[in-house]
């Protein structure tokens, strides 16, 4: 059976394995790294006669490639599709070798979010086709969008000077256009003890009970969050993820720690999530006890405008193709939180459920690909 172009790239694109390390050693360095599947996008860009460059350094490169458009009065935009992929533990496909069943890919990144760039690429070779695109377009392929937003920066620092009109990330939305999103702050405390024999623990200062404590004033600020939601997204939220501590069962610990993700809503950032935790320590009686040790954002939050231009045309776009154009808010960070923040205004879309992104059998159904494809041909082509 013959199958679609983007198909095609999305079997050839899911078998170049680019995990992201996420900072981890124990992952076979044959599958780490984005700078195979980038080297791909560059070859297949030349054969549509579209000089690429890659960005960055060593296993980690992102790609970029300007298209022009035919008008001198054209918009700008920039189409980002992050080009690494969560880690494989545990999953029950093998997951690059992608495999159809039933109008579904499966295989990792397929949904998040190789997919979009599947699309992307699809289109752009159909309008180049038939002549010029009605945009001047902006492709971009990042690294490293689920851990440290290396690659993102990469691109911002590349992109400063030529002032694209607005952008579009493509993540799983389901092809719903999201306009707002939450940020992300990791952040991490630490507690000081006094160790002393575990059979007189009287005459020490036990750090792990003191982290309970810290662990108790996290649970509290979730709740003091809760009161001031936003319109669109809800409540900023706070969790505790990992914790740590201790020397041996029989010491009492003189250190202990908890790192938890902190979800912050539009007019948030690690400073004002910093203030708030620093003053919950206090609060909690643990100031001098506990120190707020890390606090850095991974993604800023999104908050464009319905009546910003580059979401009017997405909207126009989503239409033209008989989708729902009505824009929308989601949980999960994107790199259109640091373009925005750049000056770029963002949306988000893409084909994929983000309930099948990062699963152990991680798929994407073949029609929303082909609506994606689709929204990119009337995006781009005249
Ligand atoms: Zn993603």
């Amino acid at each position: 059976m013959s199958r679609s172009a983007a198909t095609e790239n999305l079997r050839d694109y899911v078998a170049i394995p680019s995990v992201n390390p996420m900072g981890r050693e124990d992952i076979d360095g044959a599958i780490t790294g984005e700078t195979r599947y980038a080297e791909h996008l560059k070859g297949q860009l030349g054969q549509l006669g579209v000089d690429a460059e890659l960005l960055g350094a060593g296993e980690r490169k992102s790609v970029v490639a300007h298209v022009q458009a035919s008008g001198s009065d054209a918009d700008t935009v920039v189409v980002a599709s992050h080009l690494d992929t969560v880690p494989v533990d545990g999953m029950t496909i093998d997951p690059f070798a992608p495999r159809i069943e039933r109008e579904r890919l499966y295989g990792r990144g397929s949904c998040d979010t190789k997919g979009g760039m599947a699309a992307l690429v699809a289109a752009l070779s159909r309008v180049l086709e038939r002549g010029k695109l009605r945009r001047n377009l902006i492709l971009v392929g990042e690294s490293d969008e689920e851990a440290g937003s290396l690659g993102i920066q990469d691109v911002i620092a590349h992109l400063a000077g030529r002032r694209p009109n607005w952008a579009i990330a493509t993540e799983p939305t389901g092809m719903r256009l999201v306009t707002h999103h939450k940020g992300c702050v990791t952040a991490r405390i630490d507690a000081r003890g006094r160790s002393v024999h575990g059979s007189d623990p009287d005459a020490g200062d036990n750090a792990i009970e003191t982290m309970a404590l810290a662990v108790l004033a996290v649970r509290q600020e979730n709740e003091r969050l809760r009161a001031h939601p936003d319109q669109r997204l809800g409540p900023a939220t706070i969790s505790v993820g990992l914790a740590g501590g201790g020397k041996g069962v029989n010491v009492v610990p003189d250190q202990a720690w908890l790192s938890a993700d902190r979800r912050t809503i539009p007019g948030e950032d690690e400073g004002s999530v910093r203030a708030q935790l620093e003053r919950a320590l206090v609060e909690a009686g643990l100031a001098g006890r506990t120190e707020l040790t890390e606090c850095y954002c991974n993604k800023d939050p999104l908050s464009t405008p319905d009546d910003d231009p580059g979401v009017m045309r997405a909207r126009q776009a989503l239409r033209d193709v008989g989708l729902d154009d009505s824009p929308t808010g989601v949980a999960f960070g994107t790199d259109a939180g640091p373009l925005s923040l750049a000056g770029i205004p963002s949306v988000v879309l893409g084909p994929g459920h983000i309930a099948q992104a990062h699963t152990k059998d991680e798929w994407i159904e073949l029609g929303q690909l082909e609506e994606m494809t689709e929204f990119f041909v009337r995006l781009l082509g005249r």
